[in-house]
């Protein structure tokens, strides 16, 4: 019965492709897709309360398990990550496998990287002492701060995600660096499966003792990197399992991420919710949506607002660029987010930030730095949001197609 909690509807599909729009129905509230969901590493997003969490329309918040691990007898007794986040709105959390496997690797989750950047991240994982040590029973990991060695195994993830309680948790799984072999990815995802099993078994069980509890969905998430018969296999596998939806993972270039989400979604089944881990460039929205992905995280929108970067529909500008001094208009004409209705205009909020001219107390940078991020904050979480709102619109309309050349165009050029 409490399943009925949990289901997906599809509202509209893009002809010819695996994309659609539809609505994820959570206990906490319901998920319009194709959407953009919010990342609160530790439950809650930096610079945004939960009024202008909501008055630029997030629809949900995913935040790390691992994290949140430590505290979840806390969030346990505020009575789950919706009600202790201030949010309440639907939460996902993620299985603290990327977590404690990125201490050793220094690479992770979902990256759609360009030539450039694997090689750089390959330096970072040679410098870096492997403190992560993946085996059949699950992960052993040394903190840098702790040293002694810890093991997380798929049980424990499940234990904790419970007690954290949010809509949508994931599996544990294996994720493999960009450098694996395809022989280790094979090895990977053979052991992701048997994980897979161990999670459904716990997460049963769990839910079974705790029946007064929401319905909480549990994701497999898969891997197996840019070989199409190794994402085909996982696929298949949890595919056939009794998962409620599936998160998508692994490390690969840019360019493979349009074939990966193709041969994955053609193969699982169609009723359930696919949610892209840690993507958001717009372009990737779109190849995304596309190829059948109906939810997207990632912290560059807000982790790039704190660097002053923020998204226009003519491409993304840098409001710390002295360009910006002086300027009247808002960070972008037309956005109707609540930072350009104001409206703060480019000059204002360049100055709350960089404390050029007019002497200031240590307190007064403090607190103006403080808006600056929000101000930014708001704005560019808003414009992803309103372009998976209008990516949304224009599959109900039948016009997916014609918006995505257009905005595309527009954005890159
Ligand atoms: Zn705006």
């Amino acid at each position: 019965m409490k399943q009925n909690q949990f289901n997906f509807e599809i509202n509209a599909k893009i002809p010819g492709t695996l994309g659609r729009a539809g609505i994820i129905h959570t206990p906490h509230g319901d998920i319009k897709t194709p959407t953009f969901v919010v990342v609160g590493t530790y439950g809650e997003v930096r610079f945004l309360s939960p009024s202008q969490f909501h008055s630029i329309g997030i629809q949900a918040m995913i935040s790390n398990g691992f994290h949140l691990s430590k505290i979840s007898h806390e969030i346990d007794k505020a009575g789950g990550l919706s009600q202790y986040s201030g949010y309440n709105c639907p939460t996902i959390t993620d299985s603290g496998g990327f977590q404690v496997m990125s201490f050793g690797s220094g690479l992770g989750k979902v990256i759609s990287m360009n030539k450039r950047d694997i090689a750089r991240e390959h330096l970072k994982a040679e410098n870096k002492k492997r403190l992560a040590r993946v085996t059949d029973s699950g992960v052993y990991f040394k903190t840098k701060e702790e040293g002694d060695e810890k093991l997380i195994t798929p049980e424990y993830s499940m234990e904790f995600q419970h007690k954290i309680g949010a809509d949508i948790i994931m599996a544990f799984d294996e994720l493999t660096n960009i450098g694996d072999s395809r022989e280790y990815n094979k090895k990977a995802i053979d052991r992701t499966h048997r994980w897979a099993i161990r999670c459904l078994d716990k997460h049963q069980k769990l839910a079974s003792e705790n029946t007064n509890k929401p319905y909480q969905a549990l994701f497999a998430v898969l891997q197996g990197a840019h070989y199409q018969d190794l994402r085909e296999k996982t696929a298949r596998k949890l595919g056939a399992m009794n998962f409620d939806g599936y998160g998508l993972g692994g490390a690969f270039e840019k360019e493979h991420l349009s074939d990966i989400l193709f041969w994955s979604n053609k193969i699982l089944p169609e009723s359930k919710p696919r949610h892209l881990l840690g993507l958001s460039k717009p372009d990737d929205i779109f190849v995304g949506v596309e190829n059948g992905c109906d939810t997207f995280d990632c912290v560059a929108p807000t982790r790039e607002a704190r660097h002053g970067k923020v998204y226009t529909l003519d491409g993304d500008i840098n409001i710390r660029n002295a360009e910006f001094a002086g300027d009247f208009s808002p960070l972008f004409e037309g956005c109707q987010c609540p930072t350009c209705k104001y409206p703060y205009t480019r000059g204002e909020i360049r100055k709350l930030l960089k404390n050029e001219g007019a002497k200031k107390t240590a307190k007064q940078i403090a607190s103006d730095k403080q808006l600056a991020m929000e101000l930014l904050t708001i704005h560019n979480v808003y414009f992803i949001l309103n372009l998976t709102r209008q990516i949304r619109q224009s599959i109900i309309d039948k016009n997916f197609f014609n918006f995505r050349d257009k905005w595309l165009k527009r954005y890159y050029e």
